[in-house]
C-alpha cells in the first residue's frame, strides 16, 4: 500500500498512559540490584505484570521465582514484586537471613497499614477486591487467617454479614474499577452507616488518571486499544472503561504483533492508552503498526499531569545516585 491510498486513521493516545511511579521504581531496583550485586538477583514473582518488562530483566540476570523456597542459599539479594506480598514472606526470608529489597508499591503499603490500623482497633476488615491478585493475596496476607473479608461485588457486599455493623471498616485493591467500586461503596455505607472508610481513596493516583484519560475519548472513536498483560489488573480495567462507555471495540493486547486486524475493519478512529505496567516502547509500536496500513494523524489527549516519585530504598540510593 502506498502512502496516497492508505485510509486515513485519527489516533487519539491517551495521557497519562503507562508506567506509574510504583512500576518505576520497581522495575529500578531489579535493575540496581544487578548493578550493585551481580547477577543473579531473584525475583519473587514477576516484578510488573509486563511480559516484556519481565524477559529484559531476564536477559540481564534476573531470575523469577514464585516462592522463596526455589532460591538457594548463595547470598544474592530477592526482590518482592511491585504488588506486595503477605507477612510471611519477610518473614521466611528473615529466617534464612537472605538480603531481600522490598520493591511493593508505596501505595500498596499505604493499604497494608491500613489493614494493620484497623486490626488493632478491633474492627472488622472487609477488602474489595479481586480474588487471587498477588496484591490482594498481601494485604490479607497482612493479618491472621480470617481478619479479612474479601468482596468482590455488589451482590458480594449486599449478601455480606458482619459480626459487629458498628465496629467495621473497608479497604480496597489500589487498580480497581472507580465505577464497580463506588457502588460497591455505596450498598456498604447504606446497610452499615458507620463503616470507616479510608482517608484518602486506596485505588491510586494512576489507576484513576487512566480510567478518566479512557472515558474521555472512550465515545469519541471507533476502537480502543489498550496495551497492557491480560493478568494485569488495572490493564484490564481500562479495556472494561472502554467498553461501558460505548467504545464499539476495546481490545487489550500484549504488543502490536497480538492486533486482530479483522476486528478493526472500516475504523476511521481508533484510542490508545496503556496499563500502568507498560512500557512506552509497545505503545510507539502499535502506533507504528498502524501507521503502515493507515495515513494516521495522532492526537494527545492529556487528561492530568502525574509529577509522582517514590523514594528507592535506602541500600540503592546510592547505586541510584552514580
Ligand atoms: S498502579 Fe498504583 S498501586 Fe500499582 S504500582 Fe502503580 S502507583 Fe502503585
Amino acid at each position: 500500500m502506498t502512502e496516497a491510498t492508505k485510509p486515513p486513521l485519527d489516533i487519539l493516545l491517551c495521557a497519562p498512559r503507562g508506567f506509574c511511579a510504583g512500576v518505576d521504581r520497581a522495575i529500578q531496583i531489579v535493575e540496581l540490584a544487578l548493578k550493585k550485586f551481580g547477577a543473579p538477583v531473584y525475583v519473587r514473582h514477576e516484578i510488573v505484570h509486563n511480559r516484556y518488562v519481565v524477559d529484559g530483566l531476564r536477559d540481564k540476570g534476573a531470575v523469577f521465582v514464585e516462592e522463596l523456597t526455589e532460591i538457594p542459599d548463595d547470598g544474592q539479594p530477592v526482590v518482592f514484586s511491585a504488588h506486595g506480598v503477605p507477612k510471611s514472606v519477610p518473614e521466611n526470608a528473615r529466617s534464612r537471613q537472605m538480603f531481600f529489597l522490598d520493591a511493593t508499591c508505596p501505595l500498596v503499603s499505604k493499604v497494608h497499614k491500613e489493614a494493620q490500623i484497623h486490626f488493632k482497633r478491633e474492627r472488622e476488615i472487609v477488602l474489595i477486591g479481586h480474588a487471587g491478585h498477588p496484591e490482594v493475596i498481601g494485604t490479607m496476607g497482612q493479618l491472621p487467617e480470617g481478619s479479612v473479608t474479601l468482596l468482590e461485588t455488589v451482590e458480594d457486599a449486599l449478601a455480606f454479614t458482619p459480626k459487629d455493623p458498628e465496629r467495621l471498616a473497608f479497604i480496597t485493591q489500589t487498580t480497581l474499577s472507580i465505577d464497580d467500586t463506588a457502588a460497591i461503596v455505596r450498598v456498604l455505607t447504606e446497610r452499615f452507616p458507620s463503616i470507616t472508610a479510608p482517608h484518602k481513596e486506596d485505588i491510586c493516583y494512576a489507576t484513576t488518571n487512566r480510567q478518566e484519560a479512557v472515558k474521555r475519548i472512550a465515545g469519541q472513536v471507533d476502537a480502543m486499544i489498550v496495551v497492557g498483560a491480560p493478568n494485569s489488573s488495572n490493564s484490564q480495567r481500562l479495556r472494561e472503561v472502554a467498553e461501558r462507555e460505548g467504545c464499539p471495540v476495546s481490545i487489550l493486547i500484549q504488543r502490536a504483533s497480538d492486533i486482530d486486524w479483522s476486528r478493526l475493519d472500516g475504523i476511521r478512529s481508533v484510542g490508545v492508552t496503556a496499563g500502568a505496567s507498560a512500557p512506552e516502547i509497545l505503545v510507539e509500536e502499535v502506533i507504528d503498526a498502524f501507521a503502515a496500513r493507515y495515513a494516521v494523524k495522532v492526537e494527545l489527549v492529556q487528561n492530568a499531569e502525574e509529577t509522582i516519585a517514590f523514594n528507592l530504598p535506602r541500600e540503592l540510593r546510592l547505586s541510584a545516585a552514580e
